[in-house]
């Protein structure tokens, strides 16, 4: 499998990975906040087809770049039920946040922590991982967890916005991430890669507060 992590050098500095399975000629791209260029070129020479963009969660720094890649792959876009609600109403998180209304195609297909997804030979698990928004999840792909905003590197995701409940990431990340092998690489939706093994060790926030 061939894995890619975009970056557009703005405030928001979200990552974006690109999956392709490159016998199988088909990619998912997990949230999407632009880079269509350089993505179209790596689909290209894997002549792979676009077949999923998986969002994270509804936030708008996840999910503006996803017209122009709807309009030209028409890619099915997923996010977990609970989410849906977010990107249906983007033009209010962007007056929330100050920045410039875009548009966003509809959600294709709505998840829940039971959804079984596939691209390529491999499959796709849900895991359903609510606190830094309502719908939140982590998806599993060929054992590697691609965590949005749930864990980041020594960090978690912010709980005071609109449906964040800290209390919530908290028994999550321990009860549904942490029991993950330690070895299993944590690819972020902000910052740095980490490893389960490394969280369980460094990540105070989640650490200190998971006997509550
Ligand atoms: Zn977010
Ligand atoms: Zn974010």
């Amino acid at each position: 499998m061939i894995l890619k992590k975009y970056k557009i050098d703005d405030r928001f500095e979200t990552n974006n990975y690109l999956l392709i399975d490159e016998k199988g000629h088909e990619a998912v791209l997990i949230d999407c906040t632009g880079n269509f260029v350089e993505i179209k070129k790596e689909l290209d020479k894997y002549s792979a087809k676009l077949k999923y963009i998986l969002l994270t969660h509804g936030h708008f720094d996840h999910i503006f770049g996803c017209l122009e890649f709807k309009d030209k792959l028409n890619p099915t876009i997923v996010i977990h039920k609970d989410d849906k609600i977010m990107v249906d109403n983007v033009d209010i998180q962007c007056n929330l946040f100050g920045i410039p209304v875009f548009k966003m195609p509809k959600v294709d297909a709505v998840i829940d922590e039971n959804s079984k997804l596939e691209f390529g030979a491999y499959d796709i698990d849900v895991i359903h991982t609510s606190g830094h928004t309502p719908g939140g999840v982590c998806y599993m792909i060929d054992n590697k967890l691609f965590s949005g905003d749930t864990l980041f590197y020594e960090n978690v995701g912010r709980c005071d916005l609109a449906g964040g409940n800290f209390n919530e990431i908290v028994h999550n990340i321990s009860n549904k991430l942490y029991t993950l092998p330690k070895d299993t690489m944590v690819y972020t939706g902000h910052g740095e890669n980490t490893t389960i093994g490394h969280e369980m060790e460094n990540n105070f926030y989640v650490n200190k507060n998971s006997i509550i």
